[in-house]
Formats: C-alpha cells, structure tokens, sequence
C-alpha cells in the first residue's frame, strides 16, 4: 500500500499540493483526476522521487520513502510524451533498464519476448519508434515500465496524444494490462470519462487538494461540492 501523509508542495511561495492525504490500496486501479494545474503530475513525480516534498511522508508498504532516491523506489512510470529511444530498437527499447542491472543476456531476452507478447507486439522486436505507430510506441513505453516487475505503475496523461479512436482502444488495453499483472496503476488524467471509465477509484483534485475521492459510481452520483458536480458532470 501508499500512504501520502500530510504532503506539502510549494513551489518558490506558490503552493502545488496542500496538506494532502491519500491511501491507496495494493493492486487498485486509482485515477487522479482534475482540471490543469491542480496538482497531479506533482503527486506522481514526488511518489516517484523525481520532486522532494515541501512537508509530510510517503510510505510504500510501511517504508518511509520520503528521502529516497528514484531508483530505489521500484516504481515504473509512463509519461505523456512516451520519449523512447530513438537509437534504439523496440527490444532494447525495453530490456533498456534491465541492462542497467547485473541481469544475464540471456534473462534480458527472456524477460524482453515476454514483455513483448504482454502487450502484443511480438514480432516488432526489431524495429526503430520512429517505425511504430503512436499507440504501439505507447505499449512499448509500458512494456519498458514494467519489465523489471515494479509493485507500483505510475502513468501521466499517456493517451493523451493519440487519437479518439486510439484512446479507447489504449484505455481497454490499459485495463487489461492492470487485471493481467495485478499490481497497483496510479493513472493521471484530465479527462473525466476516462477516469470513470477505468479506474476503481477517483480521486478529484482541484487547486492541490482532494475534492472527493471515492468509485466512479459514487463521484458520478453523488457529487459532494458544486467543483465535483460540474467537472464530473462534462463527461458525456
Ligand atoms: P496538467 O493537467 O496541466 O498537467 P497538473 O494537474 O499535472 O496539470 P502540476 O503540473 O502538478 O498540475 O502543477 C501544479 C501546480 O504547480 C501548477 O500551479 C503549476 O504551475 C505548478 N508547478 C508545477 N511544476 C512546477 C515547477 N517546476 N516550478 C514551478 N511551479 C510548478
Ligand atoms: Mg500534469
């Protein structure tokens, strides 16, 4: 599990996050949701360990990470702007982190024609991104994530530059994924629809604050503020 406890984020005097607390159990699927600028790449990047926090701890299964470099989280991410190497083929795209450890050549390849056929693309071991189309370059960027076994898979906004058509299909992917590997997705997006449709829960964040958090059934029906009410309520 991770526990946000208190987490305080400021920027020079403006403040990003504001005394924020958030439990999120093993294995869900939980969105961040809210309008731009309130806060959600930030949560994720201080989870990561890519931001210091201004105030408060982060716990991963009862191990306070605050202080710890991002290596030694054991999380896996996917930003919005997928940036694989471009030098390097879709395998070596994803073995790129194993590479980095003491693991054998032989397990690399092993571990790689794995990932490869977990999110379908066996067959494309050999080709350059540039040769891949925008939702097979995201799968990799996923394949690469997840490929040293992280608990915790972290996405910001990683549909966001596909198409309609795409997006959806991604979305059903993701999910797919999510019931496949078992492990927990922190998903970041704007786009409430998607939040609903995916997530087991929502956390709604406006101006660095929880707004409501709860399952999609509940953020759709029971809206607890006017924010909640009209933000949900552009999903259709
Ligand atoms: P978006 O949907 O546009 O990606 P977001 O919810 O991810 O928005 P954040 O990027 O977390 O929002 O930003 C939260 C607040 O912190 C914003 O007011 C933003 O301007 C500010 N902020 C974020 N990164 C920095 C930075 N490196 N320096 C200064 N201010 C920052
Ligand atoms: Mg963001």
């Amino acid at each position: 599990a991770i526990k946000f406890e208190g987490i305080h984020k400021r920027y020079g005097s403006s403040v990003a996050i504001e005394r924020l607390d958030l439990d999120i159990q093993q294995g869900e699927f939980i969105s961040l949701l809210g309008p731009s600028g309130s806060g959600k790449s930030t949560l994720l990047m201080m989870l990561a360990g890519f931001e210091q926090v201004s105030g408060g701890r982060i716990l991963i299964d009862d191990c306070d990470v605050t202080l710890l470099p991002p290596e030694r989280r054991g999380i896996g991410m996917v930003f919005q702007n997928y940036a694989l190497f471009p030098h390097m083929t879709v395998a070596e795209n994803i073995g790129f982190s194993l590479r980095q450890t003491r693991t054998s050549k032989a397990v690399i390849h092993d571990k790689v024609s794995k990932m490869l056929d977990l999110v379908q693309l066996s067959g494309f071991e050999n080709r350059y991104p540039q040769q891949l189309s925008g939702g097979q370059q995201q799968r990799v960027a996923i394949a690469r994530a997840v490929v040293f076994d992280p608990p915790v898979l972290l996405m910001d906004e990683p549909l966001s530059a596909l198409d309609k058509q795409l997006r959806e299909a991604m979305q059903l992917e993701i999910k797919s994924l999510h019931d496949r590997l078992g492990i927990t997705f922190i998903y970041v997006t704007h786009d409430q629809r998607e939040a609903l449709v995916m997530s087991d829960r929502v956390a709604l964040l406006n101006d660095g604050k929880i707004e409501q958090i709860g399952s999609p059934r509940e953020l759709y029906d029971r809206p607890c503020s006017r924010f909640a009410a009209s933000f949900i309520g552009e999903a259709n």
